[in-house]
């Protein structure tokens, strides 16, 4: 009837192959899998060993990012997903690695985080619920930390906790707002402690940053240990060692850290493991899923959250240093909308104006697009422009991007049609990156671990937000003191920032010029191993929309869903 079909309906009518064949030509046989169910499996740890032994050559990495998000999307995971199987149609052997969705914004906000058209996931029901149970494991490890430092507290505090200095909030994964903040501990002396408290999303805790940079179990022990979940009444840190709960909490990670692997609509094999912020943490998937990914194949494609400002920032500075790799080379998702929004000098935005085929807008908006290419030129890798197409997209809106970043930045750019047409629509884009990926790369980091912290953070905020100067809050700068004196001076930054504008402020567009980025508090995350700098308040556990997806999902009585987008 010509009406285009939903992504859970494209995704009902996809053929899925057992997951076993899916991967057996890129080497992993079934014995290296432990399925669950015929379509998701996790790659069991003698099989990574064994590909590390092995030393073969890692696969090209090439790192998709984006432009400054707008209410719209842009389509990062869409390309990401269609790139892997544009490599399929021009014969090379690619795999994709994603994060996993939190059911938070699943039942929140309409729009799953499986990709979409004919570039997504599969099952995306399954991706997008329970998936494998890691979030639910992270869940219970968090609160199992918890649970260990209450039950010190009461049962005589012997390591001096300050009841109002505990850092480690409680975590679920739903989008439940009225726990951001709580007292505990009523009820008496039977019950406990009284102290407030609060509940954060469990992608925004540590234990999914440690999870997803730790190479194995030990590895996973150790940063779990180090993790600070309080301070004594002294000031002194109170890790997870202290309080004895590392061994406990990894044993409910065990099976967590063991990448899962799925398929595309087309058959790509696809890691989707793991799911941190983009602001108080890195924002990228597993480390583990990548490596093993790039041990497998020629490339290997994986998506960074939000713009070069935070996500690719983020990888390049603290990703790839972690994980001794380096992006081969890296594409910007734009798109018409997202331009025109940046192109349009107003606010609140008009959303309904950007349906309208505007050249202009779309040229007024270029500048944010270049400033993104800006910023990963900065770091020595070869950049393609991926125009991520739209239905409504007109022609010549498209080709005027086209020619500017063709002419005027002389960046290689392709449009990208893979939402309608499978991987199909991305073959210019994939063969853009082929040759790009060929190029010299000069990759380097865009600081020095052995710099100063302000020094960090002025690099960050002057080289790739744009920002003219930094101001610190009279605690922050007692943050870097006591940092510093602790020697926790010497490892990378993670500046957590609005990601809806370069700047710290959400309502400014396109490249906002004239500004301080204002820094208020700078925390260790010393598991996952970075310093957070927060730049305003951030928020870790989010609310439900006046008209929340799960109030238009429907079951049906053969299992199938409606309202799951
Ligand atoms: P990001 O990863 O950048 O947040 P997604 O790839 O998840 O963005 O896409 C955001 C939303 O836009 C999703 O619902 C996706 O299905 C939709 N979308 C992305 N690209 C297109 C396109 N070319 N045409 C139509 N819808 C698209
Ligand atoms: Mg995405």
């Amino acid at each position: 009837d010509g009406a285009i079909p939903t992504d859970y309906e494209i995704a009902q009518h996809a053929e899925k192959r057992p997951i076993t064949e899916v991967v057996e030509p890129f080497g992993l046989a079934d014995d290296d899998l432990e399925p669950i169910g015929d379509y998701k499996a996790k790659v069991s740890f003698e099989a990574i060993e064994r590909l590390r032994d092995q030393g073969t050559d890692d696969g090209k990495l090439i790192l998709v990012t984006g432009m400054t998000p707008t209410p719209l999307g842009e389509g990062k995971t869409v390309t990401t997903v269609g790139l892997g199987q544009a490599f399929n149609h021009i014969d090379r052997d690619a795999l994709i690695a994603i994060r996993e969705p939190s059911l938070g914004p699943v039942f929140g906000v309409k729009g799953g985080a499986a990709g979409g058209g004919y570039s997504q996931v599969l099952p995306m029901e399954d991706i997008n619920l329970h998936f494998t149970g890691d979030l639910h494991a992270l869940t219970s490890a968090h609160n199992l930390i918890s649970t260990m430092l209450d039950n010190h507290i009461k049962q005589g505090n012997e390591l001096d906790i300050a009841v109002n200095w505990v850092n480690w909030p409680r975590a679920i994964d739903m989008n439940d707002r009225v726990l951001r903040e709580t007292v505990i501990g009523l009820g008496g002396e039977v019950t406990g402690v009284p102290r407030e408290d609060g509940f954060i999303l469990t992608a925004a805790s540590e234990m999914m940053a440690v999870l997803c940079l730790a190479d194995g179990l030990e590895d996973l022990k150790t940063r779990i240990g180090r993790i600070i979940v309080a301070y004594t009444d002294d000031g002194e840190p109170v890790t997870v060692d202290d309080i004895g709960a590392t061994d406990a909490a990894a044993i409910l990670l065990k099976d967590a850290l063991k990448p899962n692997v799925v398929q595309t609509i087309e058959g790509t094999p696809a890691f989707v493991h793991g799911g941190p912020f983009a602001n108080i943490a890195h924002g990228t998937n597993s480390l583990i899923a990548d490596e093993v990914a790039a041990h497998l194949s020629e490339y290997l494609v994986t998506e960074a959250g939000f713009g070069s400002d935070l996500g690719a920032e983020k990888f390049m500075n603290i990703v790839c240093r972690f994980g001794e790799m380096e992006p081969d080379a890296v594409t910007l998702v734009a798109s018409v909308r997202a331009l025109k929004y940046h192109g349009q000098e107003m606010w609140p935005p008009n959303l309904e104006e950007l349906e309208d085929e505007n050249v202009e807008a779309v040229e007024r908006g270029l500048e944010n697009l270049d400033k993104h290419v800006e910023n990963l030129r900065k770091f020595g890798v070869p950049v393609v422009v991926a125009l991520n197409r739209f239905p409504d997209d007109a022609d010549a809106e498209v080709e005027a991007v086209l020619k500017h970043c063709r002419e005027d930045l002389e960046v290689r750019a392709a449009e990208s049609t893979v939402f309608s047409d499978g991987g199909e629509g991305g073959v210019d884009l994939a063969e853009n990156l082929v040759d790009a990926a060929e190029t010299e790369s000069s990759f380097e980091p865009l600081y020095d671990l052995d710099v100063s912290i302000e020094e960090k953070i002025e690099t960050v905020a002057t080289e790739i937000y744009g920002a003219d100067d930094v101001e610190y809050h009279s605690d922050a700068e007692k943050d870097i003191e006591r940092l510093t004196e602790h020697g926790f001076d010497d490892v990378p930054i993670c500046i957590s920032k609005t990601f809806h504008s370069l700047s710290d402020d959400a309502s400014r567009k396109g490249v906002p010029e004239d500004w301080t980025l204002e820094v208020n508090e700078i925390y260790p995350s010393a598991g996952a191993g970075f310093l957070v700098v927060l730049t305003a308040d951030v928020l870790t556990l989010p609310g439900l929309p006046e008209e929340p997806a799960a109030a238009n999902m429907e079951l049906h009585s053969d299992g199938s869903i409606d309202g799951l987008f």
